[in-house]
């Protein structure tokens, strides 16, 4: 006679529950056939079919007497209308607490992760943290029903595949239950994309079906040697999950074939000490690819893992992965979270390894005991479900998912690039921080926008979204284009001004000639391109000039440029000798860097005089107040203090270290400073505060950095 599902339930429990437990879990098979008599799965099949087949998901992990009940009645308060109450009469007080959990649970509808807002992740995970057979068993729930997921509409099995995908497979996967977590996204994948698992699956078969061969032969190699050197091993084929071959196709852009072609090993070994000793019989066995050696022995994963990961050149260049590991730290790689009960059942002590997970879900719980704030939790929590990404809330409270490492300007310009092109200033958490401050999951941020502000092209160093980024680009190239034209305007005015001809006297028909010829599009563009040093100044003024019928007497011929500091981007100061006001300067107009300054004694000047370049008179404007970069090189004795010294008086004299670097030469030292100063007199003052120190020996201002 063929066996039913219950009396196999029945026989796997009595493997490692003792009589009590087993008798209280036929109790409870018994009061849940009765409770679910009449009901259909939505497959035709049973209902009772779907509380057993969970129940035995829980069998191989070794799952308490208390779990594996819940687990048969956990759909019985939900649809037949027996009371949480009655089950704890009958069952005991814990068994009625998980069936309750549970149902809780079931009410939570969660959609994709973007959309699984704070609230419904805390719910589930407050659930977890207070006693982790709930999500446990919730786990199963969902593993039979998306096993039977085929009986159900397209878009209810899509909703729920989703589902499983986002958050169901990242929980298996965060407590260590690998064969849970491998068959869920299976599934979910199945259900999301039919097609491409049916090619995929088909595909995969033919492929371990040539790969026996290899695999055995290197099965086969792995032994002897182990053997060889007296390394009690057991040696395993590891074959990785459909969706983990998918992932790897869409992350990495190889194919099937190239996926495939990697070859993975296991190698379980008694204890620790032999882990070490087998990786050294397998690199001699095998050359190592440099770099591919992972100790997550030493150095465990957050959830506990252990193993040691190496790479090898297998014989015809085939690659290998491998992975060595103790037995326990394999059973615990494999049933993660739920080893606890494996080993408690056996009477083997709670090791090291459970209690790094244990460690997780109790600092969980603690933080759940200190608030019952989402944010909070949150924060807590870190979210290492998915650790690349990093969960922050707006002042409203919405939820906004970014990449770990992104800044507050990443999260302005995720709420809207108005936001982050006006962005001056972020508050996190209700503090002031720097814009590049990176967030971190939980935090509050707020930013503060000003209507004139524009993005600063800094920004493009630490910002993470290519959203932001793209957003920042094309916010500055508008801006340059901008502040070229502004520059452009000043610089033909002043052109025409020494042909004698004042640039608002141009008549619109001159420059609508002007435009035909140069088959510029607008005036704007013009100036634009002056300013960018794609046309030359000058050649436009002719040509203004000639069109023009005002043959005004020559005027001001001065042809000087005033630097106002106000320029923008279209005028650059070198960086070779880093002009500042008071010093003599000269204007060069670059092609499509627009105008950059140097100082009058600039030797890069002398060495690009006489090429193409247009030399320009400049002038610094008296009222010009912004602070200039320039460097400076002390060379002072050795001794104790000094630079303290330096900076303090750099300090007194109202001025800015930006940069300082030194090297020793003897019993001294130079000290190259980058400071930020007014004009030349500030400098001087700074200069005259340093003389003043005894160990100074020299100062020089230095004009030409190497490099
Ligand atoms: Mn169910």
């Amino acid at each position: 006679m063929p066996q039913t599902d219950a009396e196999t339930l029945v026989q796997e429990v009595s493997a490692y529950l003792k009589p009590k437990d087993v008798a209280q879990i036929e109790a409870a098979l018994a009061f849940s056939i009765h409770a679910h008599q009449g009901q259909l799965r939505e497959s035709g099949a049973p209902y009772i079919t779907h509380p057993i087949s969970v129940a035995r998901i829980l069998t191989p992990l070794h799952m308490d007497a208390q779990a594996i009940t819940a687990a048969l009645l956990h759909d019985v308060a939900e649809d037949t209308g027996i009371s949480i109450d009655e089950l704890a009469e009958k069952f005991g007080k814990p068994v009625a607490e998980l069936v309750d959990g549970l149902s809780k649970l079931d009410k939570l509808k969660f959609e994709t992760k973007e959309d699984a807002q704070a609230e419904n992740f805390r719910k589930m995970l407050m659930a977890m943290a207070r006693d982790v057979r709930v999500i446990l068993i919730k786990l199963a729930d969902r593993l039979h029903n998306m096993r039977t997921l085929g009986s159900v509409s397209k878009q209810k099995s899509e909703r729920i595949a989703h589902e499983t995908m986002d958050i169901y497979a990242p929980i298996a996967n965060r407590l260590g239950l690998n064969s849970v977590y491998q068959e869920l996204e299976d599934l979910s994948f199945k259900y999301l994309h039919p097609n491409r698992y049916a090619v995929l699956s088909k595909a995969l078969k033919v492929a371990r079906g040539n790969r026996r061969e290899v695999v055995s032969k290197i099965l086969e190699a792995i032994h002897q040697k182990l053997d060889e050197n007296h390394i009690k091993a057991e040696v395993r084929g590891r074959e990785k999950h459909l969706f983990g071959i998918y992932q790897k196709m869409q992350s990495k852009s190889l194919a099937f074939s190239q996926v495939l072609d990697i070859y993975g090993f296991r190698v379980l070994v008694d204890d620790v000490p032999s882990c070490y000793l087998a990786l050294g019989v397998l690199h001699s066995l095998y050359k190592p690819f440099p770099g591919r050696f992972k100790d997550y022995i030493a150095i465990p994963k957050a959830n506990g893992y252990q193993s040691l990961h190496t790479a090898l050149f297998g014989p015809f260049g085939t690659p290998i992965e491998v992975q060595i590991r103790t037995h326990q730290m394999n059973e615990l790689a494999e049933s993660g979270v739920a080893s606890h009960w494996l080993y408690k059942s056996s009477e083997t002590q709670i090791n090291d390894l459970h209690q790094k997970t244990h460690q997780w879900l109790q600092s969980l719980l603690e933080s759940l005991a200190q608030s019952g704030d989402s944010v909070e939790f949150l924060e807590h929590l870190k979210v290492d479900l998915f650790p690349d990404e990093v969960y922050v809330f707006s002042p409203k409270g919405k939820i906004y998912a970014l990449p770990r490492g992104a800044t507050t300007v990443d999260f302005a310009y995720s709420v809207h690039t108005d936001i982050g092109n006006r962005c001056v200033a972020a508050k996190v958490n209700a503090e002031l921080v720097p814009l590049r401050t990176e967030l971190r999951n939980g935090d509050r941020v707020e930013i503060i926008t000003a209507p004139l502000a524009h993005p600063n092209p800094a920004w493009l160093s630490y910002v993470v979204t290519s959203k932001a980024r793209s957003e920042i680009r094309h916010a500055l190239k508008t801006m340059h284009l901008e502040e070229s034209a502004r520059l452009g305007e000043r610089l033909l005015g002043q052109a025409l001004n020494s042909l004698g001809i004042k640039l608002q006297d141009i008549e619109d028909m001159c420059w609508e000639r002007v435009l035909k010829e140069t088959g510029a599009k607008s005036r704007q563009d013009i100036f634009a391109d002056i300013g960018l040093g794609r046309r030359l100044n000058m050649v436009i003024a002719r040509q203004l000039a000639r069109l023009s019928d005002s043959e005004g007497a020559r005027g001001d011929s001065s042809g000087i440029i005033t630097l106002l500091g106000t320029e923008g981007m279209a005028v650059q100061y070198a960086k070779c000798c880093r002009p500042i006001p008071g010093d003599p300067i000269i204007g060069v107009i670059k092609s499509g860097q627009g105008l950059i300054v140097h100082t009058h004694d600039c030797p890069s000047l002398r060495k690009g005089r006489g090429s193409s370049e247009e030399w320009l008179d400049v002038v610094w404007d008296r009222t010009i107040n912004k602070l200039f970069e320039v460097s400076i090189k002390l060379i002072v004795a050795n001794q104790r203090g000094v630079l303290a010294k330096v900076a303090a008086a750099i300090a007194d004299a109202d001025s800015n270290i930006e940069n300082v670097h030194f090297t020793s030469e003897g019993e001294y030292t130079a000290l190259y400073f980058t400071l930020q100063v007014n004009n030349r007199l500030h400098l001087a003052n700074v200069m005259r505060g340093l003389r003043k120190i005894p160990e100074v020996i020299r100062i020089t201002r230095v004009k030409s950095i190497p490099g």
